[in-house]
């Protein structure tokens, strides 16, 4: 369990490097399942990530934050499941078992673990990515791929999601985005852009959440180079669809999805 830890506190520092330019200050979060145990590791809320330390991580248990999110895909937001959502945040504890309050925005990591199967998940704020998805025609950017690279590494097809208020608005809004996406494409998406937000990326390695983020960013400025040229002219969807389920390139993306415990 203490590879767990560290291998998130590492890719935490990886993805706060300031000359990154994914979060600033307490921006962004990271999470880690431990499904043997039902229950997974993410953020404490606040913690700066370029800062982050071993202690900086609390445990939530899986099964109930699953509960809470179908409970309001059932039933509707609730006073009783924000408090229930609230109770757990606050009762969240450190790996040596000091209570701190965990992230606002733990549930889009429960989406990942639970319905993408994600083994590591990553939330971040990347500048570019934020500007798409805060443009007036924020979707209409993402309807798409640009380039091999995005295809192969984030999904042939982007998921664009309305602005949702953190908490179990947005928690709600990425497990009903993400389980429509997965009935119409039969997979789940690569990169999840949160319209006025920031970006969310998974994993069943460390590196593979790391490395989609930065295919997503580069992603974002090529987009905006071309919309700055005159306009976007996505890859063919055929095209992206061919080459990222070409064998050559799975094998390359099982490179970054090697498992880390
Ligand atoms: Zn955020």
């Amino acid at each position: 369990m203490s590879e767990i830890v560290k291998n998130l506190t590492n890719l935490s520092l990886r993805a706060g490097d300031p000359a990154a330019d994914l979060t600033i200050l307490a921006e962004g979060n990271a999470g880690a399942v431990d499904l043997e145990n039902d229950r997974f590791l993410v953020k404490a809320s606040g913690v700066i990530m370029c800062k982050a330390t071993e202690e900086d991580w609390v445990y939530l248990p899986l099964s109930k934050c699953i509960e809470i999110l179908e409970d309001a895909n059932k039933n509707g937001i609730s006073q009783k499941g924000d408090k229930a959502l609230d109770d757990l945040l606050q009762n969240s504890v450190t790996p040596n078992g000091t209570k701190r309050k965990a992230s606002i925005e733990t549930l889009v990591h429960v989406v990942a673990f639970h319905l993408m199967g994600a083994k590591w998940s990553l939330h971040t704020h990347p500048t570019p990515v934020v500007a798409l998805a805060s443009s007036k025609d924020g979707p209409v950017h993402y309807a798409g791929t640009l380039f091999p690279d995005e295809s192969v590494t984030c999904g042939p097809t982007p998921l664009f999601l309305p602005y949702a208020e953190p908490g179990l608005t947005l928690g709600l809004g990425v497990y009903q985005g993400v389980a429509k996406f997965m009935d119409e494409h039969g997979r789940a998406p690569g990169q999840i852009i949160l319209g006025n937000h920031g970006l969310c990326t998974s994993g069943s390695g460390v590196d593979e959440a790391l490395a989609t983020t930065e295919i997503a960013v580069k992603a974002a400025r090529v987009r905006i180079g071309a919309l700055s040229a005159g306009g976007i002219s996505f890859l063919p969807q055929s095209a992206a669809e061919k080459i990222a389920f070409r064998p050559d390139e799975v094998a390359r993306r099982k490179l970054y999805a090697k498992e880390n415990k």
